[in-house]
C-alpha cells in the first residue's frame, strides 16, 4: 500500500523588482477573471468544462496555456465545493483567488549568491522565458532544503497576494510505503480531562488491549489559561498590540508542546508492530454538530482545545514513519461499553461503569478501545468477549 504525505511550506517574494510585480499583478487579474468566466459554466467536470470552454479561453485571455488550464481546474475545484455547501442553483461570486503554477509553468532553484539563495522562476504571460522571483523563508526551511534534495517533489504552487505582498504556498509531497495489513491498531481518544489516551489492540490477542498511556496536557491547557487571563488584563488596559504579541508567543509555545506530544503519540504507536492509529473524525463531529444533534460537549472538544492540530501533527509525523491514520465515526465511542458493547450514559463521571457486565474502567480508556475496536471489527479480528484491562497503564505529563 502506498500514501502520499502532502504539507505546504509559505515563502515569501522578497523585494522584488517594479516590473516583475506588475506582470504578475497583471497576470492575477487575468487569471481571476479566467477562472470567473469559467465558473459561469457551472462546472463539475473538467473534462466536460475543457470540451466546452478551453478553446474560447484561450481566445479570450491572454494567459500562458498552462495557467489557462490551471484557472480551469480551480473553477471546477471552487463549483464543486461551493455546490456542496450552498446547492446547484446558487450563484457564485469570486472576489479572488491565488494562482496556481504546475511543473509545466514553474522551477524552483537555489543558487548561492545575492540576498537570498532562492528563486522561483514563473512563466508569465508577454515574457518569452521566464522570470525570476527571489524567495525568502521563515518557518519549515528545512523542508524546502529536503525538496531540493529530492526528498520531496513539488507539484505545484500557489502565488498568493495579500495586502500587496506577494507569497509561494510550495506543496510538497512524497510516497510513503505503508504495511497491506496492519498487526496492531492503535486506538487515540481525545477529550478535556486527558488531552490524549491511546491504547494498543493486537491482532493475536485482540480482547487484550494493550499498554494504555495518558498524556494529560496540563501544559497546553496552562498556557490557555494563562492566555485569557492576560488577555482580559490587557484588553481593560486597552493594548491590542501587546495582545497579538503575547497570542503570537503562547500559540508558538503551544504549537511546540503540540510536536512533542504528537510525537510521543507516534513513538508510542511504533513500538508495536505494524501499527495502524485510529482517531476520530472530527470533521464529522464538526458536521454534526452542525445539525444541532450534538450537546455541549462536543462543541467544547471541538472549540477549546487544539484538537484539529494535534491531528494533523500526528498524522503527518505517523505518514513520515509509515504509520498510516484511520478515521472513525465518532459516535457513542464514549457511551459504548467495550466489553458488552452496551450503550450507558456516562455523564461526568470520570469512571465507566457498565450495568449490564458489570465494567468498571476509565473512562477515557474506555472511549480508545472502542475507537480502536471500531478498526479491529472491520478487519475482523474476534468479538469483543471480555477484554482485560490493559497490562500496563502510563502517564506522561506532556
Ligand atoms: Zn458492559
Amino acid at each position: 500500500m502506498h500514501s502520499t504525505l502532502q504539507l505546504t511550506v509559505i515563502g515569501k517574494v522578497f523585494n522584488p523588482n517594479k516590473g516583475k510585480v506588475l506582470s504578475l499583478n497583471r497576470d492575477l487579474d487575468r487569471y481571476v477573471e479566467c477562472v470567473r468566466w469559467y465558473l459561469s459554466f457551472k462546472p463539475t467536470s473538467r473534462g466536460k468544462l475543457h470540451k466546452d470552454a478551453y478553446e474560447k479561453a484561450k481566445e479570450r485571455f491572454d494567459l500562458k496555456t498552462a495557467l489557462i488550464q490551471s484557472a480551469r481546474d480551480k473553477a471546477v475545484e471552487i463549483y464543486k465545493s461551493f455546490e456542496k455547501v450552498k446547492g446547484k442553483d446558487s450563484e457564485i461570486h469570486l472576489r479572488r483567488c491565488c494562482m496556481r503554477f504546475d511543473e509545466r509553468s514553474f522551477k524552483f532553484v537555489k543558487v548561492g549568491k545575492g540576498l537570498t539563495p532562492y528563486w522561483l522562476h514563473l512563466s508569465l504571460s508577454g515574457a518569452y522565458g521566464r522570470t525570476a522571483f527571489p524567495i525568502v523563508f521563515g518557518e519549515r526551511k528545512e523542508l524546502i532544503e529536503e525538496a531540493l534534495d529530492g526528498e520531496y517533489s513539488i507539484k505545484s504552487i500557489e502565488m498568493k497576494k495579500r495586502k500587496g505582498e506577494w507569497y509561494v504556498h510550495f506543496n510538497l509531497s512524497r510516497g510513503v510505503g505503508m504495511p497491506d495489513t496492519p498487526d496492531t491498531v492503535i486506538g487515540i481518544d481525545r477529550g478535556e480531562k486527558n488531552f490524549a489516551v491511546a491504547v494498543g489492540i493486537q491482532k493475536g490477542s485482540p480482547n487484550k488491549p494493550r499498554k494504555g498511556m495518558f498524556w494529560s496536557g496540563a501544559e497546553i491547557k496552562a498556557l490557555k489559561g494563562k492566555y485569557h487571563h492576560i488577555r482580559r488584563s490587557l484588553g481593560r488596559k486597552k493594548l491590542p498590540q501587546e495582545i497579538k504579541k503575547i497570542k503570537g508567543k503562547l500559540s508558538r509555545k503551544t504549537d511546540q508542546l503540540l510536536h512533542k506530544l504528537a510525537n510521543g503519540i507516534v513513538a508510542y504507536a511504533s513500538q508495536f508492530e505494524n501499527p495502524v492509529i485510529a482517531l476520530e473524525d472530527l470533521t464529522h463531529i464538526r458536521n454534526q454538530f452542525r445539525k444541532k444533534k450534538n450537546g455541549k460537549r462536543l462543541n467544547r472538544r471541538m472549540n477549546s482545545l487544539p484538537f484539529r492540530k494535534l491531528q494533523d501533527y500526528i498524522e503527518y509525523k505517523a505518514l513520515k514513519e509509515g504509520i498510516p491514520v484511520e478515521y472513525i465515526d465518532p459516535k457513542n465511542t464514549t457511551k459504548e461499553c467495550h466489553r458488552c458493547g452496551t450503550i450507558n450514559n456516562v455523564g461526568y463521571h470520570r469512571n465507566y461503569w457498565c450495568p449490564n457486565c458489570g465494567l468498571t474502567y476509565d473512562r477515557d480508556l474506555n472511549a480508545s478501545i472502542n475507537i480502536a475496536q471500531r478498526i479491529t471489527s472491520s478487519l475482523g479480528w474476534g468479538t469483543r468477549e471480555c477484554p482485560e484491562q490493559p497490562n500496563e497503564v502510563s502517564v506522561a505529563k506532556t
